[in-house]
């Protein structure tokens, strides 16, 4: 941990880097959305109610999104709701690529390292279930899970694939990709339980995150749009790489709209840097096109 510790005293000066260290060791409640190919938010608030479940709060940035005030996971799990597909347990930093996506009717979409598939479903569900969405996953155990929640989640027209995605063949061509790249995880570290985290393991990530990147870059068509995102507040993994590759494929950030409440830590226009905190995990987005 003492070398992350230091990476995060360069990049953003002691005041910000100790912000981000106490986030670390903070208790998040539980986080979740409905599943609007299945229910509604309201249904979700009324079903919950007859559970005996009250303590859910909405998010000012995602009608679909809820906190759990009080209680467990398992208070969640135990239900019909949970059991039939109709939520799904997620960060809420998690929820925003999806949602910059913007997918809609009709469109063509890749998401590029999907398991277990939270913000693939995510993506159906803001498209109505009318985009044709292609889901890569390159772990076979991991893409398992996948096809189960995107089968719970009723999203199983998903063109599922298990491969490398970054062996896809050039020849595709899609309206909007997400890659939500493999990364060290710096943003959601808890000090309860530390990572193992080396200046070794961080560059093994960036050669993998470039890789998948400059693949997104090539497979997205000219005025489309790429949303890169990480679990990550580490700028290699972020500012850094996108300064490196994006100029390479003549691709540019694009401006992203506020998001009331969202706990920012300073980055370029174009991108959202989530700083960890009571309710946030760290987390990276940027929002491309080329
Ligand atoms: N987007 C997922 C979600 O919201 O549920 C989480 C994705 S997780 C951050 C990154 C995933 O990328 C891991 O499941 C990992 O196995 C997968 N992965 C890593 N390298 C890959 C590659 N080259 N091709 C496809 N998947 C890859």
């Amino acid at each position: 941990m003492e070398q992350l510790y230091a990476l995060l005293g360069q990049a953003y000066g002691a005041e910000t880097a100790s912000r981000i260290r106490s986030g670390y060791s903070a208790e998040r409640p539980v986080t979740f959305r409905a599943n609007t190919l299945k229910t509604s938010a309201s249904e979700v608030i009324f079903a919950l109610s007859e559970c005996g479940i009250t303590n859910v709060e909405r998010v000012p940035w995602y009608r679909d999104a809820f906190i759990l005030r009080e209680g467990g996971e398992s208070d969640l799990t135990g239900t019909e709701l949970y059991r039939e597909g109709k939520i799904y347990l997620q960060s809420l930093s998690s929820m925003l690529p999806p949602l910059l996506l913007q997918p809609e009717t009709g469109e063509n979409i890749l998401d590029m390292t999907a398991a277990p598939g939270g913000k693939t479903t995510e993506i159906v569900a803001l498209s109505g279930g009318k985009a044709l969405v292609t889901a890569c996953e390159r772990d076979r155990i991991r893409f398992g899970r996948m096809k189960f929640n995107l089968e719970r989640q009723g999203a199983a027209r998903v063109n599922a694939m298990c491969c490398d995605a970054s062996a896809l063949d050039d020849f595709l061509s899609f309206d909007k990709i997400l890659l939500d790249a493999p990364c060290t995880g710096s943003g959601t570290v808890s000090t309860s339980q530390p990572i193992r985290f080396t200046r070794e393991y961080l560059a093994k990530c960036v050669r993998a995150q470039e890789k998948l990147l400059k693949k997104a870059l090539r497979l997205l068509k000219k005025g489309g749009t790429l949303v890169y995102s990480t679990c990550s507040v580490l700028k290699e993994e972020n500012e850094l790489l996108l300064s490196r590759v994006l100029p390479l494929a003549q691709a540019r950030l694009l401006p992203i709209e506020p998001f009331e409440g969202l706990p920012l830590l300073p980055s370029p226009i174009g991108t959202l840097a989530v700083c960890p905190t009571d309710l946030y995990e760290g987390f990276f987005c940027a929002k491309i096109t080329k």
